[in-house]
């Protein structure tokens, strides 16, 4: 199955997502080429969507609460919030 780790740019530390079949990663912002399994995973998302979007939230939160990373607790609530609303979503009856 293919998920899409969130993970952040070694460079420039912009929020970016990838497919957990790529192994290098070009940074659009910087230019940097790093190796995915190197830099740490804040989130796993089904969807390449939805991880679009968490990416936009993370930057978004970090530059109104003007910090630079995520506390371990931040960390674990957005774990918690994004794995809810994808069980949520997967419960939902198909027709
Ligand atoms: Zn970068």
């Amino acid at each position: 199955m293919i998920m899409y780790p969130i993970i952040r740019c070694p460079g420039c530390r912009t929020f970016t997502y990838v497919d957990n079949f790529q192994r290098w990663k070009l940074c659009p912002h910087c230019g940097h080429a790093y190796e995915v399994a190197r830099a740490p995973v804040y989130l796993d998302v089904e969807d390449h969507h939805e991880a679009e979007h968490i990416v936009r939230q993370m930057e978004k939160h970090l530059h109104s609460t003007k910090k630079k990373d995520f506390t371990p607790e931040e960390l674990e609530e957005l774990r918690h919030h994004y794995t809810n609303a994808l069980k949520h979503k997967s419960h939902r009856p198909v027709h």
